[in-house]
């Protein structure tokens, strides 16, 4: 893909997590994956004064280009990019109900059909480790090894996907889920649907909704 319109992209989709509240402060970073490396978000950078040219580019070796500094995540962003030939997109945040279950140690189990969405029958947790570190990159590798989602214990969630709207829907349906896992809690009473349930479902995932559009089919 372009080059200017992935950068449009990135903050775009920056600008819709911080708009719909699922990146409180200037927490969470996007990134994509371009030219054997990847674009992502700048460190610290508010989302709103954010423009296509502070997105910072970052080679398959981590090497940063320009001036500003990469998002302190660049590891595990890369990570996913350089271990999943089919990820295109990475959306991280810190969105409320996520953390929350992230930060009671949670993981989400198949208490909805929907938690398909993420590739299996679970959302899984990964360990806690500090923010920006190799440690963490390894613990998020492992928790996207199987899933497109993971949340991160007292930290946020991850969601990867074939393109940015594909990584940003997920994020938003993570914490869609976990709302409602919250309040499930809260009632006690978590009703698991079947490991042979959840399996139908994934399968059924595959082929739902409309087939893709052939954009270069003539007429
Ligand atoms: P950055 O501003 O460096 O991307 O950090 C935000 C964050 O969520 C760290 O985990
Ligand atoms: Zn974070």
């Amino acid at each position: 893909m372009n080059e200017q319109l992935l950068r449009d992209g990135i903050v775009e989709t920056s600008r819709r997590l911080s708009a719909d509240g699922l990146s409180p402060g200037r927490s969470g970073n996007v990134s994509a994956r371009f030219n054997g490396g990847m674009l992502i978000t700048p460190s610290g950078l508010p989302y709103d004064v954010m423009s296509r040219n502070d997105i910072v580019f970052v080679d398959r070796e981590g090497m940063p280009s320009g001036d500003l500094k990469p998002s302190s995540e660049w590891q595990f962003h890369l990570g996913t990019y350089l271990k999943r030939a089919d990820v295109m997109a990475h959306v991280h945040t810190h969105s409320l109900n996520a953390t929350i279950l992230a930060s009671a140690h949670k993981p989400i189990p198949a208490f909805h059909y929907m938690v398909a969405v993420a590739g299996g029958d679970d959302i899984p947790l990964v360990d806690y480790a500090t923010f920006g570190s190799e440690e963490l990159a390894a613990n998020v590798a492992g928790g996207l090894a199987n899933r497109n989602a993971c949340l991160i214990a007292n930290h946020g969630l991850c969601a990867v996907g074939h393109s940015l709207d594909a990584a940003y829907e997920l994020a938003a349906e993570v914490e869609t889920l976990a709302a409602q896992y919250v309040k499930l809690l809260e009632l006690g009473e978590v009703h698991l649907l079947p490991a042979a349930e959840m399996e139908r479902v994934l399968e059924l995932f595959k082929t739902y909704g409309q087939p893709p559009r052939n954009e270069d089919a003539g007429g």
